[in-house]
C-alpha cells in the first residue's frame, strides 16, 4: 500500500473528565449542540480489537504484536453500556450502531443486543439497532444477533478481487468468507444490508465497477452498496488528498455503464447520498466526507469501549463518563446532565474545516484512532 505509516501517540488517555453541572435539567429529547444539531445517533464501540489490519484504519506496522489493547477490566460492561444508552435515548437518540474494532469479537454480543433492543425513545419507539462488521465471523453469529433484536447490518468489503482484498485487510482473509457472511445475514432476515467499500486511488478504485456489477446481479435490492471516500481518520494511515477518489468520479464511472437516479435521504443526518439504478436493480450510496462534508446536520455521538464520549470521528479528545458510572455512582439524572453539558457545547465540524484547509489536524492536532471509537 506504499504510504509511510506514522508512529502512534496514544490519545486514549487524553480525556477530559465529564462533570455533573450544579443544576440538573431533566432530559426531554430536545437537546441540541451549539450549531443547533440534535443528538439522534449513538455509535458504541464495544472493543478496540480487530482481526483485520486494514491499512487505512489499523496498519499492521503500528498495531503489531507489541500494541497494548485495552484490558477487559477497563471495558464498559453490557449493563453500563445499556444504562448509558438509555440516558442517550432520553436525550433524543433514536439509532444505535455497534462498532469496534470488530464488534463481533466481543464475547456474547447478542446479549448486549438483547438488552439494547429493550430500550425505547421518549416517544416509545424501539431503537433503530444496527452494527458494522467485517463479517469475518458473521456466518456463525447472524441468526443469534437477529433473534436478539438486531434489525439491520453494515458489512465492510473493499474489493471483490481476492488478492486485492487479502492485501487490503492485510491478514489474508478471503472475499468468499465475507460473501458467505452477507448470505447468512440475508438468510437471518437482517435488512437492509449495507456493504461499505472504502475507495483508495491506485489501490482498489478499479474494483468500483466489478463491485457494483456483482451486487447488482447477485443481490439486487437486498444489498445497498456504498462507496466511502478515503478519509484522514486517526494519525497512522499516511492519508493524502491524491489518494481520494471523489464520489462524483465514482458515480460517473458507474453511470457510464448503468444510468442512476438520485433518491431522497432516509433521515436527517444520513451520511450517504442515495442513488438507485434507473432500471430498478438496486441502490447505491456515496459517503463523501472529504469532497462534500456533511457536518451541517451531523447528529452523531461516539462512545468508546471504555466509556469516553467523542463528539466527532476526527476529535482529538473525549469526555470520560466511566468515573460517573463507577467510582462516583452518579444517578441517571446526573449522567444525563453531564452528557447534556458536553453536547450543548459541541461545535465540531472537522470535515467542513478540512475542506477550508482550516482543520485542527492541519495545525498538528492529533486525532483519536477510528478503531477505538468506531467508524
Ligand atoms: S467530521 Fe465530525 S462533525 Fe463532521 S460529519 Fe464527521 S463526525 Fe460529524
Amino acid at each position: 500500500m506504499g504510504d509511510a505509516t506514522i508512529p502512534l501517540i496514544d490519545l486514549r488517555h487524553a480525556a477530559l473528565k465529564a462533570v455533573v453541572p450544579s443544576v440538573l435539567t431533566p432530559a426531554n429529547g430536545l437537546l441540541t449542540d451549539r450549531l443547533g444539531r440534535p443528538l439522534r445517533d449513538l455509535r458504541i464501540s464495544v472493543t478496540d480489537r480487530c482481526n483485520f489490519r486494514c491499512s487505512y484504519c489499523m496498519p499492521k506496522e503500528v498495531f503489531d504484536s507489541q500494541y497494548k489493547f485495552l484490558p477487559q477490566s477497563s471495558l464498559l460492561s453490557f449493563e453500563e453500556i445499556t444504562r448509558t444508552a438509555a440516558v442517550f435515548a432520553a436525550h433524543g437518540v433514536q439509532k444505535i450502531r455497534l462498532t469496534g474494532g470488530e464488534p463481533l469479537l466481543r464475547k456474547h454480543l447478542e446479549v448486549l443486543v438483547g438488552m439494547l433492543a429493550q430500550l425505547r425513545t421518549p416517544q416509545g419507539q424501539a431503537m433503530d439497532l444496527t452494527l458494522t462488521t467485517n463479517a469475518s465471523v458473521l456466518t456463525r453469529k447472524a441468526k443469534a444477533l437477529q433473534e436478539a433484536g438486531l434489525q439491520r447490518i453494515t458489512i465492510s468489503l473493499d474489493a471483490l478481487d481476492d488478492a486485492i482484498f487479502r492485501r487490503m485487510n492485510d491478514v489474508d482473509f478471503p472475499v468468499a468468507d465475507v460473501l458467505a457472511g452477507i448470505e447468512a445475514a440475508a438468510k437471518a432476515g437482517l435488512a437492509p444490508i449495507k456493504v461499505n467499500m472504502v475507495v483508495k486511488r491506485g489501490v482498489n478504485d478499479h474494483e468500483i465497477l466489478p463491485m457494483a456489477r456483482f451486487f447488482r446481479e447477485h443481490f439486487g435490492t437486498a444489498v445497498v452498496l456504498r462507496f466511502i471516500e478515503y478519509m484522514d481518520v486517526g494519525n497512522t494511515n499516511g492519508w493524502a488528498m491524491d489518494h481520494v477518489v471523489p464520489s462524483h468520479e465514482v458515480r460517473r464511472r458507474i453511470e457510464e455503464h448503468h444510468p442512476l437516479v438520485a433518491l431522497e435521504a432516509n433521515a436527517e443526518g444520513e451520511t450517504a447520498q442515495r442513488w438507485a439504478y434507473a432500471d430498478g436493480r438496486g441502490e447505491l450510496g456515496f459517503i463523501s466526507s472529504v469532497t462534500q462534508a456533511f457536518c451541517g446536520d451531523c447528529n452523531r455521538a461516539r462512545l468508546s469501549t471504555e466509556g469516553r464520549l467523542y463528539l466527532c470521528l476526527f476529535a482529538n479528545q473525549g469526555y470520560d463518563l466511566r468515573p460517573l458510572l463507577r467510582e462516583e455512582q452518579a444517578s441517571d439524572e446526573q449522567l444525563a446532565a453531564a452528557i447534556a453539558g458536553i453536547w450543548s457545547q459541541r461545535t465540531d465540524r472537522y470535515s467542513e474545516l478540512r475542506g477550508q484547509n482550516a482543520a485542527p489536524a492541519l495545525a498538528g492536532a492529533r486525532k483519536v484512532e477510528m478503531h477505538y471509537i468506531g467508524g
